[in-house]
């Protein structure tokens, strides 16, 4: 591991450089058009010293298939080697780590063809923020990409949908956004899915035009939860909320417009059990850690 001081390596096609040499050009295919694809993945200290990447070839598999569909190139295995190499280079434990790929200069048309591709990863140190603060969601009147209009994938471009609806929310004074549909069923967040808790029973949000996220799948495999769609009339009406996302992990929600939720036992025990699951404490879950 470097020392804390050094300059923050990244790895672009290939090689590990430091991050803030690194530049895109002007006719950067995907600064014009959004045609790169992301992860948003995290890694954990765990007790032995080490550290540990949480669920990653299922990160990195949806990555492929964000890339899939621009006709990008992507290899799992070389993004597992440059993940791994990135985070011992720069020494991070707890970290946040930011791969993507997209497609560089070629000019200005549309067409993917003759740009160049590339690919960095890179890596930040995380403050562990397990149980944060209780988020306080406003009602988006934006929606959601609808899915057959845009795979529900992490594609630049698609996050644009996400800017508006976090200005939008943050102008009206809540934290973050909540999407629904025009028949009024919950999507889910900018950048995060959706449960509640009613009588004890926890229930995740499932909705086509939501991510697939890797939390939820954990969430619900952990809970035995079922998923199924939600209106946002019953959201309301919940003992509990909560939104789950790889950075937000399992976050507890204060309010949704004008209704508040009290205490969540539930949340907060789903909570420490996913804290447990990504550090290695649970034995039966360590198959989802890549050591680091
Ligand atoms: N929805 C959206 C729109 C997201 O960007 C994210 C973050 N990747 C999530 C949900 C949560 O997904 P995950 O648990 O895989 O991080």
């Amino acid at each position: 591991p470097q020392a804390a001081t050094a300059v923050a390596l990244a790895w672009f096609d290939g090689e590990l450089v430091p991050a803030d040499g690194l530049q895109a050009g002007l006719t950067t295919h995907a600064m014009h058009y959004g045609s790169g694809v992301f992860e948003g993945i995290r890694a954990y200290a765990t007790d032995d010293g080490g550290a540990a990447v949480f669920r990653l070839p299922e990160h990195l598999e949806r990555m492929r298939r964000g890339a899939e569909a621009f006709g990008l190139p992507f290899d799992p295995a070389q993004a597992t080697g440059a993940v791994l190499a990135t985070l011992r280079a720069n020494g991070h434990r707890d970290a946040y780590i930011r791969p993507l790929a997209w497609f560089g200069e070629g000019g200005f048309g549309l067409d993917v063809e003759g740009h160049v591709p590339h690919m960095m990863v890179a890596t930040t140190a995380t403050q562990v923020h397990l149980n944060g603060t209780r988020a306080r969601l406003g009602v988006s009147s934006w929606r959601r990409n609808p899915s057959d209009s845009l795979p529900p994938l992490k594609l630049c471009g698609a996050y644009v949908n996400s800017i508006l609806a976090k200005r939008e929310a943050k102008a009206r004074g809540f934290d973050e956004a909540l999407f629904t549909d025009r028949g009024g069923l919950v999507v889910e967040c900018t950048g995060a899915n959706v449960f509640m808790v009613k009588d004890g029973r926890v229930t995740a949000v499932a909705h086509d035009d939501a991510l697939d996220g890797i939390t939820r799948d954990t969430l619900l495999r952990l809970s035995g939860a079922q998923a199924r769609p939600v209106p946002l009339a019953e959201l309301l009406e919940a003992d509990e909320v909560f939104a789950c996302g790889t950075a937000a992990e399992v976050a507890p929600v204060a309010q949704i417009e004008d209704r508040r939720y009290g205490d969540n036992p539930v949340t907060r025990e789903l909570a420490e059990l996913y804290g447990r699951v990504v550090r290695g404490r649970e034995h039966a879950w360590r198959h989802w850690l890549t050591e680091v």
